[in-house]
């Protein structure tokens, strides 16, 4: 019996299962094996390549062979679920998140409104409560899932603009700290504000946001006819892990009627823990905060999320009428997503939340970001005590900068190459005031003591 009858288009029961445990297998075999895969390798082979750019034929071709083309196209990558990945911001792998996604896509329910599906919009809603309760957000304020942090960012850029500058939009401005995420710079071009309306804040030696200066530049701004919309602070720099002075950006936002928008896709759910919850004080003061659980709650790529004060600012900006949809029940107790940012139809996110958070409980995340905040600071002592080693900034997170002492950007790049050519971790680097700096950036929920102290190993080696 060939694929086309052992599973058409739609399988029996028998056929389902015996698909599914296939589909088991590669990935069980797939994430046992993530501790001894190459921390990055992405040669494509010329003849695979051919295979996976083929157009899709016409007849069905057997399942196990094209399983087996997606694990050899998998490859080829940096290992972004393993416990290597140091660079970037490392991104998710809790296994309860990819089994939430495949029983959300199966189940296929509409979600964009919660008439057609209460019970599925209900279990999103309450994660996004508990969301909003972690960052003491009151009565009234609202949760929404994003494909990521770009959009979240958008999203709220948006809310902001429309609450102070609707349709004036040519008029409006925007503050950035000089180290924010260049999603904020796409997000306020995408909605129509001028590249040239976009401030760049000034940070003080310690990579913050001086509070000065963003007074002084929107106090400059009204006083030339132009309407500043939006301050935002990072909780938690991509480039260092650096937390904005939050409490004191939220009094100049206050004091100057902006918006206050807090971009911690990174950071944002170290709140969690006693140190986190610390160093991010004043968050709770935001308008709006942008968090991804795909990097500090460790779910797939394409999981993000927004936090905003006040619903009613997003309604604003994004309820539509539309007449094909006035059969839909409304249900006034649970939101219609559709009403609150771009998307109508939409993946069915809160599962991808709510599986992993219930079947773990929150106190294995807590853990997780605690070990993380460990072995960022044991990363930090050791790396400082080498006379070799320039590393200025104590973590604020997970992310700690540093490089070759009295050596140029040239001299950096082969220190970084000698690092990754290990293969064991890999690394990526950034610029500083014009200068390339090395970073090494604890998130993955594989990484855990045994490969930090090798990393440590890896970098002093190639340092001497
Ligand atoms: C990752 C990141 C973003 C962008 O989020 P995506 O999920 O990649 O779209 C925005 N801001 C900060 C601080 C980030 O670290």
């Amino acid at each position: 019996m060939n694929d086309s009858e052992r599973f058409p288009l739609e399988p029996d029961a028998a056929g389902m299962r015996e698909m599914t445990a296939e589909a088991g297998e590669l990935i069980a075999g797939w994430i046992s094996a993530l501790g001894q895969r190459p921390a990055s390798d992405t040669r494509l082979p010329a003849d695979l390549a051919e295979e996976i750019r083929r157009a899709p034929p016409a007849g069905p071709e057997q399942l196990e062979t094209l399983l087996e083309r997606i694990r050899r196209a998998a490859e080829p990558s940096y290992e972004t679920a393993g416990p290597s990945y140091l660079a970037y911001i490392p991104g998710g792998g809790v296994f309860a998140g990819a089994l939430a996604e495949y029983l959300a896509a199966a189940l296929n329910r509409y979600t964009g409104r919660a008439g057609p599906a209460p019970g599925f919009v209900a279990l999103e809603e309450s994660v996004l409560r508990w969301m909003c309760d972690l960052f003491e957000m009151p009565t009234g304020s609202q949760g929404l899932l994003t494909s990521g942090g770009s959009i979240s960012n958008l999203t709220a850029l948006a809310a902001a603009r429309n609450r102070l500058a609707a349709g004036r939009s040519d008029r409006a401005t925007v503050y950035v700290g000089e180290h924010a995420h260049g999603s904020l710079l796409k997000a306020a071009r995408t909605i129509g504000i001028a590249p040239g309306h976009v401030r760049s804040i000034r940070s003080d030696a310690d990579l913050r946001m001086d509070p000065e200066d963003l007074r002084r530049q929107i106090g400059k701004d009204r006083a030339a006819g132009l309407i500043p919309v939006c301050a935002v602070a990072t909780g938690g720099t991509t480039n260092t892990g650096t937390i904005d002075p939050l409490g004191e950006v939220a009094d100049a936002a206050a004091d100057t009627g902006v918006w206050f928008h807090v971009d911690a896709a990174y950071g944002g759910f170290f709140r969690l823990t006693a140190r986190g919850r610390k160093r991010l004080g004043g968050i709770e003061r935001a308008d709006s905060i942008t968090l991804d659980p795909h990097k500090s709650l460790f779910l797939p790529f394409g999981t993000g999320a927004l936090v905003v004060r006040d619903r009613d600012a997003l309604t604003a900006a994004f309820s539509e009428k539309a007449d094909y949809l006035q059969d839909l029940e409304t249900d006034e107790a649970l939101p219609d997503f559709d009403t609150l940012g771009p998307e109508l139809t939409r993946s069915f996110r809160g599962l991808r939340l709510w599986l992993p958070l219930h079947l773990h409980g929150v106190d294995a995340f807590r853990r997780q970001l605690d070990e993380k905040l460990d072995l960022a600071e044991r990363v930090h002592g050791e790396l400082a005590a080498d006379p070799l080693l320039e590393v200025p900034w104590t973590p604020d997170l997970t992310v700690v900068a540093f490089r070759l002492r009295g050596a140029g950007d040239e001299a950096q790049r082969r220190f970084l190459e000698r690092i990754n050519a290990r293969q064991r971790i890999l690394l990526s680097s950034t610029r500083l005031g014009g200068e390339s700096w090395l970073r090494i950036a604890i998130l993955s929920l594989r990484t855990h003591e045994d490969r930090i102290a090798e990393a440590v190993e890896i970098i002093r080696e190639a340092a001497g």
